[in-house]
């Protein structure tokens, strides 16, 4: 378990931000874990463009089941493959 405060912790994670990727709020919440250290909570931007890779109701990679354009795998909309 770790030995720091929140404050601490909530600084020495800042030194690992990256301005529009990573960022640490003031008041991040901190676990102790079982080792000498903690988790800092963190934010990371995700890009639109990146979304396409999951389905949007059951979040399978959509590999060769991707159907372009709607967002959704072949299970989710099974119909979709009969529309092509
Ligand atoms: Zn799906």
């Amino acid at each position: 378990m770790g030995n720091g405060t929140d404050l601490q912790y909530q600084l020495a994670a800042k030194k690992h931000q990256i301005d529009g990727e990573l960022e640490i709020d003031d008041l991040a919440v901190v676990s102790n874990g079982d080792d000498d250290g903690a988790y800092v909570q963190a934010w990371i931007w995700v890009e639109d463009k990146e979304l396409g890779e999951f389905c949007q109701h059951c979040g399978a990679g959509m590999g060769i089941h991707r159907r372009e354009g709607e967002g959704t795998c072949l299970k989710c909309d099974p119909e979709g493959a009969k529309r092509g």
